[in-house]
């Protein structure tokens, strides 16, 4: 199936605001093996609305739109989805019934223009909108088909969720499954060479890299008649795949390496605490993130200056002026003294260069040295990040300091 992403609102076209739906529908329908072949954007234009909906289908066979489906006079996407089919717009009566039972439930006074959210095509599968007021729909009519969804993102998501994702599964023939890998410290282009006779020589399962910040996912997909088969020739593929990148794979299900790491120390029981200095506590955000890390984090402390590294940790004055704030000795001492303080199982420490300036010959921006005290032993790591910018380098970092903890815990028992 091919089809054609159409969001419909002036203010998208003003910029005023960032089309995630679209975003989020390509992700979708890329998981559900549709092919997106445009995406198209039209303000709350009736006649434009309309054309674009006949240039989609010249080479599509669905279209799913989001926006202008609101009680206004402005909101036309479903008359003009009617007009484009050929089709008469009738009111739905259990739709009216619900939408009056909306109004009274919040007490508000239900206008004129109003009734026009319980019209629709009258040949539409209507879904059902419990965050607002604005049904979308679906209607089909010789072999084309338009899904039709509401603007605000929080209910769209939960609609595409929970009823038109099924609806759509129910009209595929075959079953798809796929699982996502996630890849770190193999960039997308080196992931692709390494597998690329593999994505070259098959039609399914099918592979597919992405990069994502600081990391990639690689999707192994497949469609087959029943789930079952789909399932073994993915499981066949991952094996492939495995002996090819096996230690570059972290997660096998889509999942966070914080989320994993995390797990992880649950699971064993393993306190943790951080010193961090060049990501001024965005390693203790993402941790605190995720819920239920209250059983193993215990402290993470902000060292910026030479002075706190002293005051908090315990860093020797001549350490610092030996090696710099910048080296492995001082994210080693920094460690320590963290674990001096805490006794946390774990003690990680951070110290770097993010930039743009401070950097230098011998130590350039992106530069980090990564501490860690675990089992009585002090380990420091040296990471030279790629200077893209003060952010990039931030969060990549904070994703190192994830990596080496899931090194620890996963590869070196
Ligand atoms: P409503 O029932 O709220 O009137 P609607 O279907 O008429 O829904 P619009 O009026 O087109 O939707 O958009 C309402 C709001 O939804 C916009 O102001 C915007 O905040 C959000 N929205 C619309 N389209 C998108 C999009 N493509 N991506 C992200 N947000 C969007």
């Amino acid at each position: 199936m091919k089809c054609t992403i159409l969001s419909v609102g002036t203010e998208l076209l003003f910029g005023s605001i960032l089309n995630t739906n679209t975003v989020y529908l390509s992700q979708q329908m890329n998981e559900m093996g549709i092919d997106v072949m445009y995406h198209m954007t039209v303000g709350d234009n009736p006649l434009r609305l309309k054309d674009m909906i006949r240039h989609a289908y010249v080479d599509c066979d669905m279209i799913i739109t989001t926006g202008g489906l609101g009680p206004t006079q402005d909101d036309l996407t479903k008359e003009m989805i009617a007009e484009a089919f050929g089709e008469e717009i009738i009111t739905f009566p259990e739709q009216l019934e619900i939408l009056q039972n909306h109004f009274k439930r919040y007490d508000r006074p239900m206008t004129e223009n109003n009734l026009k959210q319980a019209n629709f095509p009258k040949n539409a599968t209507v879904f059902p909108n419990p965050n607002g007021t604005a049904p979308g729909f679906a209607l089909e009519k010789s072999g084309k088909l338009i899904v039709s969804m509401p603007g605000p993102p929080k209910e769209m998501v939960p609609m595409f969720e929970q009823q038109v994702r099924p609806f759509l599964e129910n009209r595929s023939d075959g079953a798809l499954f796929y699982k996502t890998l996630r890849v770190f410290e193999l960039g997308e282009s080196m992931l692709e060479t390494r597998l690329l006779d593999l994505i070259n020589s098959q039609t399914d399962p099918t592979l597919a890299t992405y990069a994502k910040d600081h990391e990639s996912t690689l999707r192994i997909a497949s469609k087959r008649k029943t789930r079952a088969e789909a399932e073994a020739a993915v499981s066949e593929m991952l094996a492939k795949v495995r002996e090819r990148i096996g230690p570059f794979i972290y997660s096998e299900e889509d999942e966070d390496l914080s989320r994993i790491v995390l797990r992880k120390l649950l699971q064993d029981g393993l306190s943790l605490s951080v010193a961090e200095s060049c990501t001024g506590g965005a390693f203790s955000k993402a941790v605190t993130d995720v819920p239920g890390v209250s059983a193993v984090f215990d402290r993470g402390i902000v060292t910026y200056s030479n002075q706190a590294k002293m005051q908090e940790l315990g860093v020797r004055a001549e350490t610092l002026a030996q090696y710099g704030a910048v080296s492995s000795q001082v994210a080693e001492e920094m460690a320590d003294g963290l674990y001096r303080a805490s006794r946390s199982d774990l003690c990680l420490s951070i110290t770097g260069i993010a930039g743009p300036d401070g950097g230098s010959a011998e130590k350039p921006v992106g530069l980090i040295y990564i501490g860690l005290r675990h089992r009585g032993e002090v380990r420091s790591y040296r990471y030279q990040l790629r200077n893209s910018n003060r952010r990039y380098i931030r969060s990549n970092a904070v994703m190192h300091m994830f990596l080496v903890l899931y090194k620890t815990l996963f590869r070196e028992d």
